[in-house]
């Protein structure tokens, strides 16, 4: 008989499941907080439980999802890539970031993506399937285990690693519900960012959600002409429909909306696509990361060179648009999305 897998489960059906075998009801808080608060896997160490019950949790329940295959870190220690097998022979990747107080993880929504942005490693590679919502949660929870031998905690989860998160909306949502939960994992709603190359009825049902997660929206054209070429998403969903979209957004969730804008020499960086880029995003409440594009083998695509940069940003600023400029933090371990896994896959072939 197959195992359920629990991390897939939602806490009510935990709680449901404990029940139909006898369970009394603080059952479920106890094994849900050994999972997501103390990162315990195996149930012969959830320790307040009864043995019967830790012997049928072993035989019923497969806790863990991924198989970390490959862990490489950036030679300042303080970027950890990982590429992970799932039960079905795929890869995925998700990638931990250290920054002062601060422990982000990126995560993957899916193998592969639909996308296609021409310029991304995933892209590039087609689309195989979505993540479930424990394979989502368990990359989140592989970093935590780590962190934890440091004192440390996972203090951000951003969705930006392989997939387009919103075209795996339920999944996604469940995985951020349970690693919100305060009876386990804990992590304030805040603390987790979605990042969309603009699927505009994934952003208008984000709206309307319970809870307050941050909106990132991949940008890197200010034109449809452009757009349509970089994020090809942008044929179905054109630019002037997203920025409706996402001003609804803002004003029904008063939160401040970011934008990715990758800067490729050449291509999209000249100052009259700043001045446009401008126009466009002039007096929304939203902040622009920009960041010089992370290199793909086989692309002949180039990062813009730092001068570019600073005067992209120039005219943002200028403008009143608020800027960053993204350091291209662990380029040295391939940290741009997908490319552990291209790597992978070409050794496979
Ligand atoms: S950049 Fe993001 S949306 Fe575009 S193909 Fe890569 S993973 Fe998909």
């Amino acid at each position: 008989m197959a195992k359920i897998h629990f991390l897939d489960l939602t806490f009510a059906e935990l709680r449901e499941i404990l029940l139909s075998w006898g369970e009394p009801k603080f059952r479920a808080g106890q094994v849900w907080r050994w999972v997501y608060h103390n990162q315990i896997f195996d149930p012969a160490e959830m320790s307040n439980l009864p043995k019967e019950l830790r012997q049928r949790l072993a035989q019923e329940f497969q806790f863990s999802l991924l198989r970390p295959l490959e862990r490489i870190a950036s030679q300042d220690g303080l970027t950890e890539k990982v590429l992970f097998e799932t039960e079905d022979a795929q890869t995925v990747e998700a990638v931990l970031m250290r920054y002062r107080e601060r422990n982000s993880v990126c995560i993957s929504s899916q193998i592969g993506c639909p996308i296609g942005c021409p310029f991304c490693a995933t892209g590039q590679s087609g689309f195989v399937r979505n993540l479930s919502a424990g394979e989502i949660a368990a990359q989140v929870l592989y970093f935590s285990q780590i962190l934890r031998g440091e004192r440390k905690r996972v203090t951000h989860v951003v969705l930006m690693g392989m997939g387009e998160p919103l075209l795996n909306f339920d999944a996604v949502w469940q995985a951020i519900l349970s690693l919100n939960d305060p009876r386990g994992f804990g992590l304030g709603a805040r603390h987790f960012t979605i990042s969309t190359a603009g699927v505009i009825p994934g952003i208008e049902r984000l709206a309307g959600e319970d809870l307050e997660v941050g909106l990132a929206v991949s940008l890197h054209a200010p034109d449809d002409a452009l757009r349509d070429v970089l994020v090809p998403i942008n044929k179905r969903y054109p630019l002037k429909d997203l920025m409706t979209a996402v001003r609804a957004y803002i004003e029904r969730r008063g939160r401040r909306v970011t934008f990715e804008y990758a800067l490729i020499a050449g291509v999209n960086d000249a100052e009259a696509q700043a001045q446009q880029t401008a126009d466009l995003l002039r007096g929304l409440l939203c902040h622009v990361n920009l960041i010089p594009l992370n290199p793909t083998a086989g692309s002949s695509w180039r990062p813009s060179p730092v001068e570019k940069v600073r005067k992209f940003q120039e005219i943002l600023e200028e403008n009143g648009v608020r800027t960053t400029v993204r350091l291209r933090r662990g380029i040295d371990i391939q940290a741009g999305c997908g490319q552990l896994r291209h790597k992978h896959l070409l050794k496979e072939n």
